[in-house]
């Protein structure tokens, strides 16, 4: 039995209504096994923008750093913040987190349930047996390189961002994913561009070098491009894939589709600090705010439910619960209960705060 202190950020559109599944079923798991979870809620994105003038404000951030880990759902969605000219993007609370509080290494599982095989649009038997962790760098890259602007010339305008990563950044994402493939089944892919850029080259070199730290563990390389075509010819091939920032954001958006919805996907956002409890995290559904569907209780909570159970078994060390908790996620949907993104013949759809009550009741 433990006290654990959770900075709950809900954030914009479909953000609030995942965010209050997952705390449900993050308070259900407290009283089951008698932990204390103390979750303290504040602003992020276009509402924090409103009421507090910045899109994560100094007292937010002096929470989430006082915090065992972050709970975090979604930012965006408001037209009049997301044009070129706006002054505060919403997403600056996210890139502040990463950055202020060194959150480096984003784990993004990949493991699409048997039942929901069908709900892909790739064949069930490529999807057959998929579980692979694609741990993606998070700091650095072309989404932090100086410049990174639109310029006025004598020819008119041009623009220039700027990808630049230190061998010291690359080393430690590559020591992550071989760690983490020394759980699992040993082997990590590494994912660059080679032929073409520099900032690959010296990632290609830095991981030949940290394989041979791991005589146990397989290296493979794969180009980025040839990587997003294997994603969905042959997903079962791969174990732990590592890579930097944009490969990353791409590459998993693509790999959500072989779980059958983004609304399925969790992600662990780590670095090097240590609270009493175990690593300190951020913890997100890999999902947007998704004004489409905002305010209707249509949105998918299980990508912020399995998020809770990243938490506990990264931050908390609680195993147990987690496996618990995707347990329960499991049962819900092999006995027929789908939200509107997973529609199938013969299921029966149900509201987001449905799915929630079930996921909660069937840990109980
Ligand atoms: P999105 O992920 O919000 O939505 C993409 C599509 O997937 C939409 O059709 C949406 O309805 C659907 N979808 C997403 N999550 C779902 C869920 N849980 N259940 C059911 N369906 C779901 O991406 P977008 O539309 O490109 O972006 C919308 C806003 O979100 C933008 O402002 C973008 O900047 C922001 N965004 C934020 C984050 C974040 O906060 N981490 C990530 C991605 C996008």
């Amino acid at each position: 039995m433990g006290t654990y202190a959770i900075a709950v950020l809900p954030g914009d559109g479909i953000g609030p209504e995942v965010i209050e599944q997952a705390v449900r079923v993050l308070q259900t798991i407290a009283s089951r096994y008698g932990h204390t979870f103390t979750t303290t809620s504040a602003l992020v994105g276009v509402s924090a923008i409103e009421a507090e003038g910045d899109a994560i404000s100094d007292a937010t951030m002096n929470l989430c750093q006082q915090s065992d880990a972050i709970l975090f759902g979604a930012v965006g969605g408001a037209p009049r913040y997301e044009g070129p000219n706006a002054k505060i993007q919403p997403a600056r609370a996210l890139f502040r987190l990463r950055k202020d509080l060194e959150l480096y290494a984003n784990l993004r599982p990949i493991r699409p349930l048997q039942a929901l095989l069908n709900a892909s649009t790739i064949k069930a038997e490529v999807l057959q047996g998929t579980d692979f962790l694609v741990v993606r760098e998070l700091t650095g890259g072309l989404y932090f390189g100086k410049p990174s602007e639109i310029r006025e010339t004598s020819q008119g305008y041009d623009a220039i961002d700027t990808l630049i990563y230190s061998e010291a950044e690359i080393e430690r994402i590559l020591r992550t994913a071989f760690e983490l493939a020394r759980a699992r089944r040993k082997k990590v892919t590494s994912v660059d561009k080679a032929n073409v850029l520099s900032s690959s080259r010296l990632w290609r070199r830095t991981a030949d070098r940290v394989a041979a730290a791991y005589p146990d563990v397989t290296l493979e390389h794969l180009l980025v491009d040839a990587c997003a075509m294997h994603l969905i010819r042959r997903p079962t091939s791969f174990d732990v894939i590592v890579t930097e920032n944009m490969f990353g954001d791409i590459l998993t958006d693509e790999a959500s589709m072989l779980a059958g919805s983004m609304g399925m996907l969790p992600s662990a956002s780590l670095g090097t600090r240590k609270t009493a409890h175990g690593l300190f995290g951020l913890y997100e559904p890999i999902h947007g705010s998704a004004p489409d569907i905002a305010g209707q209780q249509k949105a998918n909570p299980i990508a912020a439910i399995l998020t809770v159970a990243m938490m506990l078994r990264y931050s908390f060390n609680l195993k147990q619960e987690a496996d618990a908790i995707e347990a329960a996620v499991e049962q819900v949907v092999n006995a027929g209960y789908r939200t509107e993104d997973l529609r199938e013949a013969g299921t029966e759809v149900v509201r987001t705060q449905e799915m929630g009550r079930l996921i909660a009741e069937a840990l109980l």
